[in-house]
């Protein structure tokens, strides 16, 4: 938008905002340049920023006040040359910075619009609060609008700052009405115009509104079915109004459009208007209304967490700035340079807790484990079959590390079937052989018992010497449990294996060395704290296994504090699942096809459609879908059912069912994803197969091919979007998991990959805008520069980065928890 040229002639630049920062300097000549006045001349300068119309000028205004850096430090002589320095420069830019106008020109391109506009009135708020008061505090939020705050998770004034805008209207260029007529389609229009008319009309529902507006160059009929805003508008209102244009008859209308007076404080500062997820009983305005004065009231009182060196270093915006262009932009430029900051926070607070936990956990001494390793080769020559490189690579790796005298962090990366079991039995039996007990952790109670059953038949060949394994969860018996408890803590039971059960009060191990966490990527489990410790022997090692593929371009910048082994080599001999892709139309080939294996008596996976809106939905879709195909398509088969509405036990007993072949084909809804093992499935059919990620359809695909033979991933889809069809052929191009993640994070870019990773890491949601992998390197970069000069952020100056680094990464654990 382009600002009205202005000379500095037009007004001199006393009534400018500048003038405070003049005066301040002059008082501060006064003092013989003392430095007594430095802090405020800073601040006051800092001030300007804000008020700044575009994004050179902001630079211009830093500059100088970049250039008092040096003050302190110069001899009187060289301060006096600084101030008169600054006071030149400052006066130059003194015209753009008026006060009592909006940093645009009127609203309107057409000429009769023009109109005087009434005074804005720059809402200069005096009142100063703090982020972190309740919102409460704010003019018109009682008791019943905090409550349904608290629905969008508004608490503070601060969550308030950080509710971001999902988008924005574009209310900067209004078109004559006059001349929108030869508009098709259902692109929106922004008009502009004062209100010649306006009256309620009754309905049978509700009332609605009509009003009609003008420019002086044609005039337009608005409806809203929203009586209250006759309460809010008058005959001769100038508004602004946007939206969707109704079918072409005789005049325009427009029905239900967005609108703003034009003399709003809103519209004042901003031509960008935020538009914000909504909850019931809270409207767009009120929110606007809310978010703008809690960014001004905050201004004084926000302090920015990330050091100034920082920002000038990487060329990022201030947060107040960040936080008022993310809401109310100047243009889309501003709007960019916010996200890329905000981006950059989130980044930042990951890389900065990353590393100080890396750093901590290096120094962690932990009990060596050295005497065990001797045990690793006799394991693997008696097993029945070869290892791949990548598992003696990761093998020797985690056997490395058990031995060295530091705490052991590391993370099994492989595909589901790479073989990973067999790395966590050897780890194991190296920590038994050493002399120490190993707790092994899964996510669901089937997985435990699956894995204990399988560390059981690995164990076999070693006869007498096999490590004594034993199970635990959340429906062990009680007395088994007590039984089993006392020979934990009497050091009988080497390895065991469980759920969360493992890590609940009671759960004592004579000496732990070591702590297996398989599916990683499904607990979450990311701190130590939700590891089990009861030992007394220090620390115990922590190994964690992931089937979820990230990108080796990811991997460092996200995983900084642990080291990864990729076992990126599947079991020879195992037959890729077959993939193809269908149409609605053709889908009785796929049909027979399924119905082909299970004549042969293998079993059949079918994933129901993704629903968005809620469970209930998705649950109802997968009843109708289970019953139509047991109805008309295998009534001779046994058809079950699995959504997320069961119960965990409801779902284990179904599961279990299924792999003791007690029924055919179950009907699933994504839910499905948890690993589990049922090596008779060979076909795997998805539903509108285009609507699900690349990593989860890699996910579900895993689920069958584990029993050796053929085996098929059929997927379907109509209309697919260009993006939905390029993962389709993507799927049908490879069954690498890593080159599915890389090409994942090709298509989505980096904020939306992690976004719906249940990667064990803080909330990433604010990197689904605006981020790419430069800026976490950058973010990266500076927090290791920070933490080498104050490790543990304890200088004066880093406190507020401190604190905001600890909160970032507790929000982050308690969602762990409700996990
Ligand atoms: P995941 O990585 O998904 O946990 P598993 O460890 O469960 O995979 O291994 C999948 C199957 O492959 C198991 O039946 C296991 O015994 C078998 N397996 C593992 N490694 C090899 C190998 N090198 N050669 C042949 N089969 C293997
Ligand atoms: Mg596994």
């Amino acid at each position: 938008m382009a600002t009205r040229p202005r000379t500095p002639t037009e007004r001199s630049e006393l009534d400018s905002p500048v003038e405070q920062v003049l005066v301040l300097m002059r008082s501060e000549w006064r003092t013989g340049t003392s430095g007594r006045y430095l802090d405020r001349i800073r601040k006051a300068i800092e001030e300007l920023e804000s008020q700044a119309p575009a994004q050179q000028t902001v630079e211009v205004i830093r500059s100088i006040n970049g250039e008092l850096n040096t003050y302190r430090a110069s001899t009187v002589l060289g301060r006096q040359e600084q101030l008169k320095r600054t006071a030149e420069r400052l006066k130059a830019v003194a015209p753009v910075l008026r006060p009592d106008e909006p940093p645009f020109g009127p609203i309107g391109t057409n000429p009769a619009s023009l109109r005087t506009p009434k005074r804005v009135v720059r809402p200069s708020s005096t009142v100063v609060r703090r982020p972190d008061e309740p919102v409460t505090v704010l003019g018109g939020v009682g008791a019943a609008v905090a409550k349904r705050l608290s629905q969008l998770r508004i608490e503070t004034i601060e969550d308030l700052l950080r509710h971001t805008p999902r988008h924005h209207i574009d209310f900067s260029r209004p078109q004559a009405i006059g001349q929108v007529g030869r508009m098709f389609g259902d692109e929106s229009v922004t008009l502009a115009g004062w209100i010649t008319e306006l009256k309620t009309i009754p309905g049978k529902q509700r009332n609605r509104v009509e009003a009609r507006i003008t420019d002086g160059t044609g005039w337009a009929r608005i409806t809203w079915f929203n009586p209250f805003v006759a309460k809010q508008l008058a005959v001769g209102d100038e508004i602004v109004v946007h939206g969707p244009l109704d079918e072409l008859r005789g005049g325009l209308s427009l029905t239900g459009p967005e609108w703003e007076r034009r003399d709003s404080a809103v519209l004042a500062r901003s031509r960008l208007i935020p538009v914000y997820a909504l909850t019931q009983g809270i409207g767009q305005k009120q929110l606007r209304r809310l978010t703008r004065q809690a960014i001004d009231e905050t201004r004084q009182t926000l302090t920015d967490p990330v050091p100034l060196s920082v920002l000038t270093d990487l060329d990022l915006v201030e947060l107040k700035t960040a936080i008022d262009q993310r809401h109310y932009p100047v243009d889309r430029d501003h709007l960019a340079d916010a996200m890329r900051r905000l981006a950059f926070d989130d980044l930042f607070f990951l890389q900065l807790g990353l590393i100080q936990r890396k750093r901590a956990t290096e120094v962690l001494r932990g009990n060596s484990l050295a005497e065990g390793e001797g045990a690793i080769p006799e394991f693997l020559d008696r097993l029945p079959f070869q290892l791949t490189m990548a598992q003696q690579r990761a093998i020797s790796d985690v056997s490395l590390d058990l031995g060295g005298s530091r705490v052991m962090q590391r993370l099994v990366q492989g595909d589901v079937g790479s073989g990973k079991t067999v790395v966590a039995a050897a780890s194991a039996l190296q920590a038994t052989r050493a002399g120490f007990q190993t707790a092994v952790m899964a996510p669901t109670e089937i997985l435990a018992g699956q894995l204990r059953a399988t560390l059981g038949r690995l164990y076999e060949s070693l006869g007498e010497r096999a490590p004594t394994v034993a199970l635990l969860t959340g429906s062990t018996k009680k007395r088994d449990r007590t039984i089993l408890l006392d020979r934990l803590v009497n050091g009988e039971i080497d390895i065991l294996v469980g759920t969360h059960a493992v890590i609940q009060d009671g759960v004592i191990f004579d000496r732990l060395g070591l702590t297996i966490v398989d599916e990683q990527h499904r607990f979450g489990v990311r701190q130590r704290g939700e590891l089990p410790s009861k030992g007394a022997v220090g620390p115990a090692h922590v190994l964690t296994m992931s089937a979820t593929p990230i990108p080796r371009s990811l991997n460092l910048v996200l995983l900084g504090d642990i080291d990864v082994s990729v076992i990126d080599e599947m079991p020879p001999g195992r037959e890729p699942v077959i993939t193809r892709r269908y149409f609605g139309e053709e889908r009785s080939p796929a049909y027979e096809l399924l119905r082909d294996e299970v004549k042969r008596g293998r079993q059949a996976f079918v994933i129901c459609p993704l629903v968005e809106d809620s469970e209930l939905s998705e649950m109802r879709s997968a009843v109708a879908e289970s019953e139509r195909l047991q109805r008309d398509v295998y009534p001779e088969f046994k058809v079950g059912l699995l959504h997320g509405r069961m119960s965990g036990a409801e779902k284990d007993r179904i599961m279990t069912s299924f792999k003791a072949g007690e029924f055919e084909i179950l009907v699933a809804t994504s839910v499905i994803e948890v690993g589990i093992d049922v090596p008779n499935a060979t076909v795997m059919m998805v539903e509108a197969a285009d609507r699900f990620g690349l990593a989860q359809l890699h996910q579900f695909r895993g689920r069958v091919g584990r029993g050796g033979g053929a085996s098929y991933c059929l997927l379907l889809a109509d209309d697919t979007s260009p993006m939905g069809e390029e993962r389709l052929q993507m799927m049908e191009a490879t069954t690498d998991g890593f080159v599915l993640a890389e090409a994942d994070l090709r298509m989505r870019g980096p904020g939306d990959f992690l976004g719906t990773r249940q990667s064990g890491l803080p909330d990433l949601s604010m990197l689904r805008t605006g981020f790419d992998s430069r800026t976490l390197e950058q973010a990266r970069r500076s927090a290791m520069q920070i933490l080498d000069q104050d490790p543990d952020l304890s200088a004066p100056e880093h406190l507020a980065l401190r604190n905001r680094v600890r909160k970032f990464w507790s929000s982050a654990v308690s969602d762990l928890a409700g996990a």
